[in-house]
């Protein structure tokens, strides 16, 4: 182990082979053994796990839903003891997704009404989401695009990489293109680099990234090939998505390590979940965890409206709490941006803690993480020597949100 690897390494553990004890090492190894040998049905669940009344409803409803798959990488990280377990939270199917609450919906960040081409989400400016695939390493159970990830659901994902392409080709405003899906790093070595090839061939994409959770349910997929070939097409950036510290594992570490090693910038994208990361400590603890494993946490979501997923909500006050937690607690670049994707389309609104108190034509008050206020004078707009009354701006004094 080199000595990077070796900084905090009593946190980083392994838990291989687990449930697989006569898997040979070499196929435990292979990505492609990892996806075969995928928990997929209620058979092989408990054959390995007690499951709850409320999991094994769950799991039977997951078949016209959203599939259940579980690498066995990841599988081995549930604690089978504890029907709490925030792993097992996040991949084990429960009754309540049947349900559906007030407000939910099938595609709450109304993607589909923003797709200009098949599988091209174009809400913003200046980049575009680019859904590649609808198939995952394992699915989340409280995935925003469970109408069409998986392929049992109710809609289909219809991509069209030609018209994709031609619509970048003639967009010359679209700098920035996000690949996601599904999981663009479940293709193949050759197909990734023939897409990232005709994404490269377009001169005003400046900026490439893929949204993924691939390092974390099945590290094995990043080898060193892959690494060489995304290396070619820089900037590349790459978003992982962990939510709990536990996730975070020596292999899991070692994939990252290598995207890192690679020139790949990382950032980490969590979900606020009920009973995973609803809590300061365990968020302060993956935070960190991150850092070690050189990912800088970039947003953490206000879980989306979608289908099913009342039991895994927390209240946006909770968020809040958490942020003004870690806010001037911790380094700064530990503190992920906490976003709610605006129901319906508005794409992502930052939600922040109040720091301003008050802010007028002469003062902004401010406060700071110890709750201590202070006062900044607010720069005059017109110069002294021209003070007089037509030169003179009226400010409205901002209301006040949220006083401490
Ligand atoms: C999240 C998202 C992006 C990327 O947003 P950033 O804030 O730049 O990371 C782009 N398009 C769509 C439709 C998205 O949902």
């Amino acid at each position: 182990m080199d000595h990077n690897l070796a900084r905090g390494a009593a946190r980083f553990v392994s838990h291989a082979p687990g449930h697989w004890p006569t898997a040979p090492e070499k196929d435990w190894a292979d990505w492609h053994w990892q996806l075969r040998n995928r928990v997929i049905d209620l058979k092989e669940l408990e054959k390995r796990l007690h499951l709850s009344a409320e999991e094994r409803a769950g799991v039977l409803l997951a078949g016209n839903k959203l599939a259940m798959a579980i690498t066995p990488h990841f599988f081995n990280l549930i604690n089978t003891q504890d029907v709490a377990c925030p792993i097992r939270r996040q991949v084990i199917p429960r009754f309540e997704e049947g349900q559906t609450s007030v407000a939910e919906m099938a595609d709450p960040c109304g993607e589909d009404s923003h797709m200009p081409v098949p599988g091209l989400v174009h809400r913003y400016p200046d980049r575009v989401l680019f859904l590649v695939t609808d198939r995952c390493a394992a699915y989340c159970r409280y995935c925003t695009r469970s109408r069409v990830v998986s392929g049992v659901g109710e809609q289909e994902l219809h991509t069209d990489f030609e018209q994709a392409l031609a619509y970048l080709a003639e967009h010359r405003e679209v700098r920035d293109v996000l690949l996601s899906g599904g999981d663009a790093l479940l293709f193949s070595d050759e197909k990734l680099e023939q897409l990232l090839s005709r994404l490269r061939a377009i001169p005003h994409l400046e900026f490439l990234r893929i949204g993924t959770r691939i390092p974390i349910f099945l590290p094995q997929r990043i080898t060193p090939k892959l690494c060489a070939m995304l290396q070619k097409f820089h900037p590349l950036w790459m978003s992982v998505h962990v939510n709990h510290p536990k996730e975070l594992t020596l292999e899991v570490r070692e994939a990252l390590e290598r995207l890192a090693n690679h020139g790949i910038p990382l950032g980490n994208q969590s979900v606020l979940l009920a009973g995973v990361n609803d809590d300061v400590e365990v968020m302060r603890e993956l935070v960190h965890k991150l850092l070690l494993c050189r990912v800088r946490p970039y947003y953490l979501y206000q879980c989306d409206l979608i289908r099913g997923s009342n039991h895994l909500r927390v209240p946006v006050s909770k968020g809040i709490e958490i942020i003004e937690g870690l806010r001037g607690h911790t380094s700064g670049y530990a503190i992920p941006q906490y976003v709610i994707d605006a129901p319906g389309g508005g794409g992502k609104v930052p939600i922040n803690p109040e720091y301003v108190l008050l802010h007028n034509e002469e003062k902004v008050v401010i406060r700071n993480y110890e709750g201590r206020v202070f006062e900044y004078p607010e720069v005059t707009m017109s110069s002294p020597e021209k003070t007089d009354s037509s030169n003179h701006r009226e400010y409205p004094e901002l209301p006040i949100t949220k006083p401490v």
